[in-house]
């Protein structure tokens, strides 16, 4: 669905719906069984792996995926003194959160992507009036998805670069070509997306670190954009004086009697100004690729254990490109898989539905191809 922006509950029927279609037209020798419990240990051998459940069972399996998900990240340092005010929101998904401040005048949002634009969202439908302060290191605003032809496969028919710089410079001059053609900027990550995973894999990890800390919030900002009618509400808002965004850096949160006090390093003048809001969201993002600082105890213990090794980047684990899991000593496990966020460092865009899909059905073919049990199904 690249040109519709399906809301969350029609896309999660859809997808309950898929998976009770695939049960019912499966082989009959085959079955799904849903276990309502936390993995907290794994045990992996060349014979086989052994899950144990919070509700104590033993799962024992030729093969497993680990398809774990995302992993909220931990508040900031910053954010800490506030923790416990319940003028401050965690979560931005955490309704019962947003529902307390909906009453209130003026709202400290930290982040300018996608979780702001949903916050903002959520916000309005829930008929606050007051006003958004936005503040983000580099103040730049996530824009609605346009409907826009792919610009032209520029990394087609040739080599592709292999360093940061190199591919910059490529993705500058093609920016200039569409500006002169009066085209649509939004074609150019359409463009690029299909390549992300042939140019990560084919860097260094040297130039792969060069581009997560150099360019990762441009590629975000321009790869992922909002939701058509989420963005309306954020431009309403704009529209109304009532939503204000800048570059900047929040230094300290201190909650006070009166509200919560900012202290904020604006980057354009480098003023360090002192704001008091009724509420502070975090919109930062939320997504904790590093495994090492995942709280999560099954996480912790597959790396302790050395099921799981940290990608060499920092983001999520090592794997070979198919997504076969690579223990801490370099072993390819070879029954123990993984898909989608756990593979962010493997194959860098990895944590949205479309990549995810080109994943899913790869993994399909690969698990029937080593295990002999699927084998006789397929
Ligand atoms: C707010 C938000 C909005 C998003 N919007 C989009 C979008 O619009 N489009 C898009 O393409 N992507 C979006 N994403 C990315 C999204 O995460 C993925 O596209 C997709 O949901 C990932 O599917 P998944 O099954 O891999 O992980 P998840 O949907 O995160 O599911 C992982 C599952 O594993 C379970 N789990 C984890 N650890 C254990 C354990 N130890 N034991 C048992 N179960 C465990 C979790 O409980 C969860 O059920 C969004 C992400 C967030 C956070």
């Amino acid at each position: 669905m690249p040109d519709s922006s399906p809301p969350r509950w029609l896309f999660g029927s859809y997808v309950q719906s898929e998976l009770t279609r695939a049960v019912r037209e499966a082989d009959p020798r085959s079955s799904l069984r849903h276990i309502k419990a936390s993995a907290v240990d794994m045990l992996t051998g060349p014979s086989g792996v052994c899950v144990g459940t919070s509700d104590g069972q033993q799962l024992l399996a030729d093969e497993a995926v680990l398809a774990t998900g995302v992993f909220q990240s931990e508040p900031s340092a910053t954010e800490a003194p506030i923790i416990n005010d319940h003028r401050y929101v965690a979560n931005p998904w955490d309704s019962a959160a947003l529902d307390r401040l909906a009453g209130s005048r003026q709202l400290l949002l930290i982040g300018s992507s996608l979780s702001m634009v949903d916050v903002v969202a959520s916000m309005e439908a829930r008929g606050f009036k007051g006003s958004y302060r936005v503040v983000s290191r580099r103040g730049q605003i996530v824009e609605p998805r346009r409907n826009t032809e792919a610009w032209r496969d520029f990394l087609a028919g040739r080599p592709l670069p292999k360093t940061t710089r190199a591919l910059l410079a490529l993705v500058k001059a093609e920016r200039r070509a569409i500006e002169a053609a009066g085209l649509d900027w939004q074609g150019l990550p359409l463009t690029i997306r299909p390549w992300i995973l042939a140019l990560w894999q084919g860097a260094t990890d040297k130039e792969r670190l060069k581009f997560a800390r150099h360019l990762r919030a441009f590629w975000d900002v321009t790869a992922h954009r909002a939701a058509p009618p989420s963005f309306e509400r954020v431009a309403l808002a704009q529209s109304q004086g009532r939503w204000a965004g800048g570059a900047g850096r929040v230094l300290a949160l201190h909650p006070e009697a009166g509200g919560i006090v900012a202290e904020i390093r604006w980057r354009d003048s480098g003023a360090v100004e002192r704001l008091r809001f009724d509420g502070v969201v975090s919109c930062r993002g939320h997504q904790e690729h590093d495994w090492r600082r995942i709280a999560d105890p099954f996480v912790q213990g597959l790396l302790e254990n050395g099921i799981v090794r940290p990608h060499a980047t920092g983001f999520g684990i090592d794997a070979t490109h198919d997504g076969q899991v690579i223990s801490g000593d370099g072993r390819t496990h070879g029954n123990l898989f993984a898909i989608g966020h756990p593979l962010r460092g493997v194959a860098w865009e990895s944590s949205s539905i479309g990549e995810q899909l080109a994943q899913a059905i790869a993994l399909a073919g690969l698990l029937v191809g080593v295990s002999p049990r699927l084998r006789t199904l397929a």
